[in-house]
């Protein structure tokens, strides 16, 4: 598995995954490099890796925030407004913000939504699929909102997008993001950084803060299921190998 990640970082071809084709209601080649396995709609660890990342933002607010109050798929956010869930990760109230941040993460591919390609074609905006699924999601919590018969003033929640692409950079929203966690972070530590020994977090990260540490096993998550979609059920390592 981990040479197939890295091999997949590098963009070295993968050998064996040419032969196979995607989902048997889709069909299409899998590729060289797999690349169309991070977007088809019938591709089976989407979930998996979405889940993943929302796990790992929900434990960085249990463990650097000290926030307890902190839940995965929320059902109630928003009254009146049925099933629909604001965010994966809610609600989380940093200090000094009126009301808790309902953070609702997006995975993208950048290689199929946008055209974009490190060699064919560098120019195009890597990110915009990105920045595309934000304002959408965006939207459509405003649509939700409108429906459930509130203002946005009686929303109890801040809608806050993190998208990330399955090459691991982050969008407009997530790295804003970033920094608001950072001061809440230096707040509920009143400046004073604890270590990763204090929050007994995984030394062999070679992570230099706890921060840090985070931020590499979003990244790490993401990795991981890019090639596990490359790997998985009749594929293999076996058949599947560094070119
Ligand atoms: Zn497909």
């Amino acid at each position: 598995m981990y040479s197939v990640m890295l091999a997949d970082r590098l963009r070295l071809p993968l050998r064996g995954l040419q032969q196979h084709t995607c989902h048997a209601n889709c069909q299409q080649p899998a590729g060289t490099h797999g690349d169309h396995l991070d977007h088809c709609v019938y591709g089976s660890g989407h979930t998996a890796r979405h889940d993943k990342v929302r796990d790992v933002i929900a434990e960085m607010h249990r463990t650097l925030l000290r926030d307890r109050a902190v839940t995965t798929e929320a059902l109630d956010l928003l009254p009146g407004a049925g099933d629909y869930r604001p965010a994966d990760v809610a609600p989380s109230l940093y200090p000094g913000d009126n009301k808790p941040k309902a953070l609702d993460i997006y995975i993208g591919s950048v290689v199929q939504e946008t055209g974009w390609h490190p060699n064919k074609n560098p120019t195009l905006d890597p990110l915009k699929p990105l920045n595309d699924a934000e304002t959408r999601k965006k939207d459509l919590d405003a649509t939700k909102v409108i429906q459930a018969g509130l203002t946005p003033q009686q929303v109890q929640y801040e809608k806050v997008v993190l998208a990330f692409a399955t090459t691991g950079a982050w969008g407009r929203g997530a790295l804003a993001w970033r920094k608001d966690f950072l001061k809440a972070f230096n707040k509920v530590h009143e400046g004073a950084q604890p270590t990763m020994d204090d929050l007994d977090l995984d030394t062999n990260w070679n992570a230099l803060s706890p921060l840090e540490y985070y931020t590499q096993r979003i990244a790490f998550s993401i990795a991981y299921h890019r090639a596990f979609l490359r790997v998985r059920r009749r594929w293999s390592t076996t058949t599947v190998t560094v070119a």
